[in-house]
């Protein structure tokens, strides 16, 4: 099947790769480099890859190179972090289920942050909630507790408040790990200046190539062996490692640090495709609309309009785009971060997901506002306007 002549407007599920990224892909492929392990000339090849791509991603998300640790994905980042021998994690019920399901598979007790109905994170009743645990004796020497936030939600593009949360969790003593795969590439990301402990990055999600990512741990921070084996990551996580994937990380988060101010103008191509949504479908809501949020996301509802139906239908028409979370394929389960918020059931089964990214044009937005028309101009389903 061939995509090419189609709408991408899915961005925040994967973004196509950067043609940089290709560029030293298929260099680390062709090259015949060898073993990064190796002490040969071809091992040295492959070290030197890897060590420019570890300076590149610490470049992009503000940390040292050397507290990056190169995993397959934010979801193996996640799901390390929360191994560790926690006895409290808090997390609002908006997180990824990259993060929600290892918490949950966790022995640590799970506090559940409130949030408003834009999705953001309560910070003064996080701050009872952090200090009520740690009056009962919650992180006493010895005890150690994890707050675990995202930066961007990928649903609604909703931007938590990070920056508060780190300062109310550090007085305590609480590390904090956050998501920051939908942010970074799409608003400046600064690990360090922030203060957080560990951050998780994934590649594809700025066009870097799938199933690669990384933990960022801040030096000092205890976290157990993710995988033993060989002693790559400075034996962290063991097996040989995936030197195309982490050269097109590396290149990818070098264009994308370079392309920031511009991906910042999508907000402009964002608003005029909710602009014409608005005027065209006078129902249509705009989700989270004046939240804080990510310039290349829109969650569109139309009440009685099956999200699940409005994607073939958009598919059909030639635009790829999706509904509710869908960051696994072909999952059109109930939105947990429109739960969460609270949302209308007629509201939260009609969410669609516009999302916009490095490649997107005019004529992009022009092809969904035509399939928009098209498609919202019929009449509903008869089972779901009742
Ligand atoms: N966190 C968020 C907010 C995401 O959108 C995703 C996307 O799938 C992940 C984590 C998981 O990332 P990865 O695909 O690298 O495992």
């Amino acid at each position: 099947m061939t995509t090419a002549n189609r709408t991408y407007l899915d961005y925040n599920a994967t973004a196509p790769l950067r043609p940089e990224a290709r560029v030293v892909m298929l260099a680390a492929i062709d090259s015949g480099i060898g073993n990064a392990s190796s002490v040969h000339a071809h091992g040295r090849a492959a070290r030197a890859v890897i060590d420019q791509a570890r300076e590149q991603v610490g470049q992009l998300v503000g940390s040292k190179a050397t507290e990056v640790v190169f995993t397959s994905g934010a979801t193996e980042a996640a799901n390390w972090a929360v191994s560790a021998p926690w006895s409290i994690i808090y997390s609002a019920n908006i997180e990824h289920p990259a993060v929600l399901l290892p918490i949950k598979r966790s022995t640590a007790r799970h506090v559940v942050l409130p949030v408003d109905a834009n999705g953001v994170i309560d910070v003064v009743a996080a701050a009872t909630l952090f200090s009520e645990n740690a009056k009962s004796g919650g992180n006493a020497a010895g005890d150690r507790q994890l707050l675990v936030v995202q930066m961007a939600n990928n649903e609604t593009g909703v931007l938590q408040p990070v920056r508060q949360l780190v300062v109310l969790a550090r007085e305590l003593g609480i590390t904090v790990l956050t998501d920051a795969v939908q942010a970074i590439g799409k608003q400046l990301v600064d690990f360090t200046g922030l203060g957080v402990d560990m951050m998780m990055v994934s590649a594809h999600k700025f066009g870097g190539p799938p199933g690669v990512g990384a933990l960022v741990v801040r030096d000092g921070v205890d976290l157990p062996v993710l995988i033993a084996g060989g002693g790559q990551e400075r034996n962290r996580r063991g097996g040989t490692e995936n030197v195309p994937g982490i050269a097109g990380f590396g290149a990818a988060a070098e264009a994308a640090d370079r392309d920031l101010a511009s991906f910042l103008e999508l907000a402009k191509l964002r608003d005029r495709a909710e602009e014409f949504v608005s005027a065209t479908t006078p129902d249509a809501v705009v989700i989270a609309k004046d939240a804080r949020r990510l310039a290349n996301t829109s969650c569109l509802a139309v009440p009685g309009r099956r999200g699940e139906t409005s994607v073939i239908k958009f598919d059909l028409a030639g635009v790829s785009l999706s509904a509710g979370s869908a960051c696994s394929s072909g999952k059109t389960a109930k939105s947990e971060t429109l739960d969460a918020m609270g949302l209308d059931e007629k509201l939260a089964t009609s969410a669609l997901r516009v999302s916009l990214g490095w490649a997107t044009t005019l004529e992009d937005i022009a092809a969904f506002e035509q399939a928009w028309a098209s498609i919202m101009g019929e009449r509903g389903e008869v089972q779901s306007v009742a």
